[in-house]
């Protein structure tokens, strides 16, 4: 079978591996059947992901079909459709007793601290793989693990009904928050620097789009929130200035949530934290999103049209990340498709 290996920073192959085994009595074999291309698997090719070890399979978007199960395994049942949920962790360190193992003590990742999915056939243990309803499209299900990523931080931000929420950044991960805050009944701005993408979270649900750069946007917001500024933030870009004006715009009480990976520091000042008694939390994968996020697109609550804007077959790897580099402006999300 054919795997995506990074063996270090800026250098990919496609290898030819023998097919995992069922081992152990929880393990679950999975045909592999499509892979999405997430921001954080250019990183782990780069180099440029702090987090990720090599040699290493990526990919942590994933869908497929079950073809063996352990002799153990209650979950799943050859046949069915599953997606990956891809942390495992340690159950006991603070973070797990406190039911974020999403930042567990010995938290490994599939596709980022262990190989991923990128790969005709993998093996995992049965918690790992959530069940969808198999007349899905793949297209869709594999849509599952970036929507908990918007998800986690609608969650984070305790977005509730009638709260005005300010997006920055219409990339994936900006309209998977989108759709998870709409569904919550919250208003939601959203600003970026592109109008296209802009005009793609006004099709999905964006009450008010605004241009990041315009010189009167904090006032302009002010003035639409009557002077309230926004009750949650949700820092999509994650550049120190975006974070800085989540801290500055939002609402007395109001929450700032971050999703960035960046060390370059920010100027924030003590005085709107205090003054407005201000929470600022980060966002990092998810904790418990899978059965919800599953559940709306299971029942087509939850739909992502033209979300996905490219499709690769696993040979054209490179070529799909050159493609996803130098075009910025025209994908949204690309898959790797298996047969
Ligand atoms: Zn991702
Ligand atoms: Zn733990």
């Amino acid at each position: 079978m054919k795997c995506v290996q990074v063996l270090g920073p800026n250098d990919l192959v496609i290898q030819e591996t023998e097919q995992p085994k069922v081992i152990d009595d929880h393990d679950v074999l999975v045909k592999t059947k499509r892979v999405g291309i997430c921001g954080s698997d250019m990183h782990i090719y780069h180099g440029t992901n702090p987090l990720a070890t090599y040699p290493r399979v990526i990919g942590h978007e994933v869908t497929g079909e079950v073809i063996e199960i352990g002799p153990n395994v209650t979950k799943v049942r050859v046949g069915d459709h599953v997606v990956v949920e891809p942390i495992s962790y340690c159950g006991e360190c603070y973070a797990c007793r406190k039911g974020r193992p999403n930042v567990c003590k010995q938290l490994s990742v599939f596709g980022v601290h262990e190989d991923g999915g990128m790969r005709d056939f993998f093996t995992l243990h049965e918690k790992q793989l959530h069940v969808v309803n198999s007349i899905l499209d793949w297209e869709d299900a594999v849509l599952a693990e970036p929507m908990t990523i918007g998800a986690q931080s609608v969650w984070r931000g305790n977005v509730e009904e009638g709260d005005s929420v300010l997006i920055q950044g219409c990339g994936p991960v900006g309209i998977c928050a989108l759709k998870m805050a709409k569904l919550k009944g919250a208003f939601v701005y959203m600003t970026d620097l592109d109008e296209s993408r802009l005009q793609f979270a006004k099709k999905n649900g964006a009450d008010v789009i605004l241009q990041a750069n315009d010189k009167n946007l904090v006032n302009n917001i002010m003035e639409k929130t009557r002077g309230e500024g926004i009750n949650v933030v949700i820092d999509a870009v994650c550049i120190p200035q975006t974070f800085e004006l989540g801290v500055r715009i939002a609402s007395p009480a109001g929450t700032v949530v971050c999703l960035g990976f960046t060390d370059i520091p920010s100027n924030i000042q003590q005085l709107p934290i205090t003054k407005n008694e201000l929470t600022i939390v980060g966002s990092r994968l998810q904790t418990n999103q899978f059965p919800e996020v599953i559940s709306l697109l299971n029942n087509r609550t939850l739909q992502m049209d033209e979300f996905i804007t490219q499709t690769f077959k696993i040979e054209e790897i490179k070529e799909a990340f050159d493609f996803i580099e130098k075009n910025p402006d025209k994908v949204r999300k690309a898959l790797i498709t298996f047969e």
